[in-house]
């Protein structure tokens, strides 16, 4: 079994604060983990909520999630915000999924790539050491990960670069490599990296890649990285705006999705609260008056404030930078880890986040605008290849019409200025 770690997030830091915010999502376990779990000696013990603290994933499935109270924290959360298996039982005891977070591995061939979740408070605001200095644990979890699923690094096949084009694991991180150093080229402000991407996308979505491998792929990206240096406008204001009805119409559609933040969904199915979400989706999409209060990070504000201009700040970048490289590097953005999309649909639907991160943070207007990005980055990142809804055909519908029709780098543009 393959067990290396490649492209560590070497600009990334991280040590867990012990909020408790994942243990108020959803937590999938295996049965053997179930039944490992169930025989531990915990039902009478007063800091876990009464039985049943599993529910079948699907009916019939032999995955399991973990339950949650009322209030959205984990069956197993102590009052001190502790998990009490770790607690009793140390960390081993945890299901793996609880002792992964927020780190992902995801398989690239003969080697395993490490991914993270911004959902994470201390990710998002790069809180604690230099991810490097776990690397002695993820090489361990990356053990436990191919006895876990049964699978080596080497078992996952590389994703499609759309249908019918798939290159081998090498030529995938050849052109992986290239996007990351255009997300890392500070010539140029972020959002024009971004836009150079889809361009990239845009040419490599036209190429036959039948006779393009190894160094004649190199050569190859190369000279499309020189192309979209001339062809992509340099400034902004250079951009045409986005169309009103089919790109600001299908972008606040997105919207919709990624500002919700919904921490106690576990006692709140009720059919007004359900109306209440459909009323509240609706009113992203006409996109006037009030924005509905669909996280507990929005102030009072309307979506006619949120249009004004309020300008990139050159110190945005950074943190920016920071997530496209983590998410692009990792393979996060692709492949099963982010609904099977193929490679360039997978950037397309990471470069959206930009002009859905720049609206949020126009709303934190009582924070730094630093500080309201990685706010923005973290209620974003929370549905990033994680919400159900996005691996909806309707919703990666639109999210290819908005590329197809040019409106996707229109409104990376629009919402930078
Ligand atoms: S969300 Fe992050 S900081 Fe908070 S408990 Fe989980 S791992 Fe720790």
């Amino acid at each position: 079994m393959s067990n290396s770690l490649q492209s560590l997030p070497i600009m990334q830091n991280w040590d867990c604060h012990s909020c408790s915010d994942c243990c108020r999502i959803e937590a999938v376990i295996t049965d053997e983990e179930k039944q490992r779990i169930e025989a531990l000696d915990l039902a009478n013990d007063s800091e876990v909520a009464p039985k049943p603290w599993f529910a079948p994933v699907a009916r019939g499935s032999q995955k399991w999630k973990l339950t949650h109270r009322p209030d959205g924290g984990c069956v197993f959360l102590t009052t001190g915000n502790r998990c009490r298996i770790q607690e009793r039982y140390g960390a081993d005891a945890k299901p793996f999924v609880c002792r992964l977070f927020p780190f992902v591995l995801i398989p690239a061939g003969n080697h395993w790539r490490v991914g993270m979740r911004f959902s994470c408070p201390s990710v998002a605001a790069n809180s604690g050491r230099p991810v490097a200095d776990a690397e002695k644990d993820l090489v361990h979890l990356s053990h436990l990960l191919e006895r876990h699923a049964g699978r080596s690094a080497d078992s996952a096949p590389p994703p499609l670069l759309q249908a019918g084009q798939q290159l081998s694991w090498p030529d995938v991180c050849r052109v992986v490599q290239v996007l990351v150093e255009i997300v890392q080229d500070r010539g140029d402000r972020l959002e024009r990296r971004l836009r150079k991407c889809l361009a990239v996308a845009r040419i490599g979505g036209q190429t036959q890649f039948d006779s393009l491998q190894g160094n004649r792929l190199s050569k190859y990206l190369q000279a499309v990285r020189n192309a979209v240096e001339t062809e992509v406008p340099r400034e902004v204001v250079d951009m045409p705006p986005p169309d009103p009805l089919l790109g600001r119409v299908l972008f606040r559609t997105h919207l919709a999705i990624f500002a919700r933040r919904d921490r106690d969904e576990y006692g709140a199915s009720s059919i007004r609260r359900r109306l209440g979400r459909v009323l509240e989706g609706w009113r992203f999409v006409r996109g006037n008056g009030p924005v509905p209060r669909v996280n507990e990070f929005l102030p009072k504000t309307s979506f006619e404030e949120l249009e004004r201009c309020s300008g990139m700040l050159p110190e945005m970048d950074e943190t920016l930078e920071r997530y496209y490289v983590v998410k692009l590097n990792s393979l996060q953005f692709c492949g099963p880890p982010n609904f099977d999309l193929p490679l360039w649909a997978g950037l397309e639907s990471l470069v959206l986040t930009l002009p859905m991160i720049l609206w949020l943070r126009r709303a934190f207007t009582d924070q730094s605008p630093v500080d309201a990005v990685q706010q923005a980055i973290l209620l974003v990142d929370d549905h990033f290849g994680g919400n159900p809804m996005l691996g909806f055909p309707h919703i990666q519908y639109l999210l290819r019409t908005l590329a197809q029709r040019g409106e996707l780098e229109k409104l990376v543009a629009w919402y930078s200025r």
